[in-house]
């Protein structure tokens, strides 16, 4: 068995129609992003390989891919379940107060995570992710999958901006598929995952 596997869309390849159409999402979830479950898989096979033969000549590479290919299925599996047919609107209970408290309202937050999302160099996303030392969402803006993502932060919200997610529909404006994005945004999902970091204390601090 491999250790990660492709998720199933939890909606018709259609379902978010007009925002994203049906193409970008076959292509988008059947082959870029099985290809970095592969990509994960086969990183893990190959140390596993490596520790076995001590021949450690591929190591950075190995490494390099693992760290991109993993990234790469998290960014994605978050993603698709960051969206819904029936999203869009605004977040309510504990998330809108998140955003009361660290972005000054939901507005606020809109504005930092487009402005991320849109001025991302090259390909990545656009991320709002709970910080484990300072326990508050922070957003911040993946270049690829995985640089320029503080370490010990829990994705909540991900906009994938690589061309793939946008190219087919939108061309060249990557501004508009980012302002439609909100249309589709299924809230309950982002909130659940503000909740559930809340209560990881994934980085204790060993305060004396
Ligand atoms: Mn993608």
């Amino acid at each position: 068995m491999p250790t990660y596997e492709l998720p199933e869309l939890p909606y018709d390849y259609d379902a978010l129609e007009p925002a994203i159409d049906q193409r970008i999402m076959e292509l988008h979830h059947d082959k870029h992003h099985q290809g970095y479950v592969d990509g994960a898989n086969s990183a893990l096979d190959k140390l596993e390989e490596m520790r076995g033969s001590g021949d450690w000549a591929d190591v950075r590479s190995v490494k390099r891919s693992l760290a991109f290919n993993l990234s790469g299925h998290v960014n994605h599996t978050v993603f698709w379940e960051n969206m819904h047919p029936d999203g869009g609107g605004e977040p309510g209970g504990d998330l809108a107060d998140a955003f009361d408290e660290h972005f000054g309202g939901f507005e606020g937050f809109k504005e930092d995570f487009s402005q991320a999302a849109k001025g991302v160099e090259g390909s990545g996303g656009g991320m709002l992710v709970y910080d484990h030392i300072a326990d508050k969402p922070i957003v911040a803006a993946a270049e690829n999958h995985q640089n320029q993502h503080p370490q010990g932060a829990t994705p909540l919200l991900v906009c994938d901006v690589w061309e793939h997610a946008y190219y087919l529909q939108y061309e060249n404006n990557r501004g508009e598929y980012v302002d439609n994005f909100w249309d589709v945004v299924n809230w309950d999902d982002v909130e659940q995952r503000y909740m559930a970091a809340q209560q990881a204390d994934a980085i204790p601090q060993m305060t004396q």
